[in-house]
């Protein structure tokens, strides 16, 4: 693959072919930009880049919300050689300071919402260069580095192989790693979810989830640029706000994809019966484990949710269920995508009989060759070239992949495996329960019991007894949380997941050791 053309970047493709064609409108700032706008505001920035001697395999840090700048740094480093590391703006500064400690950037780019943290980050890491976003004002540094007149360097040619970002996993089960980022991987994403989602130049895609985690750049963002399509792109999720952008015909919206809680949320918003969802084509789900009751109140307002697997890792796309299958097979994350390959194994590392829950176990262009700075993690995540997903999963007679939890979660009662994740979707079933988790809870009789810790909705009375008898009649014993925490709000991380091992360390006093 050496000395490839720098097929990479599609922004550059789009602007010869349709300019005018819009890629980006940024819904916080109403700024819109067309495919030769990106471009060549993609070149202004290598230009500016290249001027402060950045050069291949130099990292760029960008702390900033979601905004078009995102896709700016992204081509720009492909033109470059440079890798993009984009930050999680919710962690802190100590947090970032691990983050940026790792990977040692020669620039943070940052928005003026974060100069604070910024101008901390610079003195802490010894960052040589910052540069201010700021969108209230046109002079603003950023700005004024694009229009600086350098001129635009030659793309360097670039392989597969070579390093484009390194993105930070959302950690949910422990410290964030930073997993390497190919070309190849984020190209072959597009590929792999391309074609199922139905993603094409006449794509038009609301943007919720923040665009430094891998499902927001690339569910379905990337592939949507790649085909040529449009992307809207929320600042931050607002329930009732994302019913109403869907509803616009004025905005034509025909994709989305989320983790479940926004789901959720727009679920339990008094627009969403009203809301006009009939534009909708594909509205994927992923990231975490969907409750049934979110996927069954979608599929009743007339849009089936169409389920995938994935990782940071994976960039992210590793099974997807066919919208076709998304209400035959309700509650399956569906089949392995198009360019990769999955097993299930058991703890020998023997494949499992279909029906077995066993690991998730993947391999494929779309797969990371490791982590930043990390060769033992990297080391122990793989076996023969197979990415150890920490993932429980089985496959039914058909085929199709059921994530059932993570590893890390399941616990042990009476000898008996337990995974929240299907105790959860009863909880649910409760028209009281707003939000739940269940976590294993050391017991002198058991090993391990199951404790439920909910959040109710408002003024709607549940009591510990309530919940205990809706769940004997619909699980096995071992099953049904001996005890109930209620709770006003669970923890989650910035996208969304329940932070079981903060719950663990609140109810149980520490968390469980990692196991990937
Ligand atoms: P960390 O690796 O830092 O603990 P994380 O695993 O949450 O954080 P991500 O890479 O964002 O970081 O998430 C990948 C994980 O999300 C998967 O390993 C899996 O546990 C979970 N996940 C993804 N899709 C699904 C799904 N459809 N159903 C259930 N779980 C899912
Ligand atoms: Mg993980």
């Amino acid at each position: 693959m050496a000395g490839a053309p720098p097929y990479y970047d599609w922004i550059a493709h789009h602007a010869g072919r349709r300019p005018h064609q819009l890629a980006i409108h940024d819904l916080q700032t109403a700024r819109k930009f067309s495919y030769a706008d990106l471009h060549h505001r993609t070149n202004r920035l290598a230009a500016a880049l290249a001027a402060l001697g950045i050069g291949k395999g130099d990292r760029i840090a960008l702390l900033a919300p979601n905004c078009a700048e995102y896709f700016e740094l992204q081509f720009a480093c492909g033109r470059l050689g440079a890798i993009m590391l984009p930050l999680n703006w919710r962690l802190t500064v100590p947090e970032l300071e691990y983050i940026l400690g790792d990977s040692t950037p020669k620039l943070l780019i940052h928005d003026s919402s974060f100069s604070e943290a910024a101008s901390k980050l610079a003195h802490l890491c010894k960052l040589p260069h910052l540069l201010e976003i700021d969108h209230e004002r046109p002079d603003g540094a950023y700005e004024r580095a694009l229009a600086g007149g350098h001129a635009v360097p030659d793309p360097i040619a670039l392989t597969h192989d070579d390093i484009g970002m390194v993105m930070y996993t959302s950690g949910t089960t422990g410290h964030p790693k930073g997993a390497i980022i190919t070309h190849g991987m984020v190209f072959w994403n597009c590929v792999n979810l391309g074609i199922p989602a139905l993603i094409s130049p006449l794509t038009v895609q609301l943007v919720v989830l923040p665009l430094f985690h891998t499902g927001g750049l690339n569910c379905y963002a990337n592939p949507v640029l790649h085909a040529g399509g449009t992307i809207l792109v929320m600042r931050s999720f607002d329930p009732g706000l994302a019913l109403d952008y869907i509803s616009d015909p004025a905005l034509g919206i025909t994709h989305f994809f989320a983790v479940p809680a926004p789901y959720q949320f727009m679920m339990q918003h008094p627009n969403f019966q009203s809301a006009d969802l009939t534009r909708l084509q594909i509205a994927g789900v992923g990231g975490a484990p969907c409750a049934l009751a979110i996927l069954e109140g979608w599929t009743e307002r007339g849009v089936p949710l169409v389920q995938g697997w994935g990782m940071t890792e994976t960039s992210p796309a590793g099974t997807m269920l066919d919208a076709s299958d998304a209400i035959r097979k309700l509650g399956s994350a569906g089949k392995a995508m198009m360019h990769t390959a999955i097993r299930i194994v058991d703890e020998a590392g023997h494949d499992v009989a279909r029906g077995v829950v066993g690991e998730l176990l993947i391999k494929g262009p779309n797969i990371t060759p490791g982590y930043w700075n990390k060769p033992e993690a990297t080391a122990n995540a793989f076996s023969d070239g197979w990415l150890h997903t920490g993932d429980a999963a089985r496959m039914d007679d058909e085929g199709f992949i059921y994530i059932v939890d993570r590893w890390k979660d399941m616990y042990i009662s009476g000898g008996e495996n337990v995974y929240p994740a299907e105790v959860e979707n009863v909880l649910f079933q409760l028209p009281q329960v707003a939000d739940a988790a269940i976590i294993g809870i050391p017991n002198e009789r058991w090993g391990e019991v199951g404790l439920a810790i909910i959040v109710r909705k408002a003024d709607q009375p549940l009591e510990e007894a309530d919940v205990i008898r809706h769940c004997l009649g619909k699980l096995a014993k071992f099953k049904v949380p001996q005890s109930i925490a209620f709770v006003e709000a669970l923890p989650r991380n910035a996208t969304g997941k329940v932070l079981k091992r903060e719950l663990r360390v609140q109810f149980v006093g520490a968390d469980k050791p990692a196991i990937t």
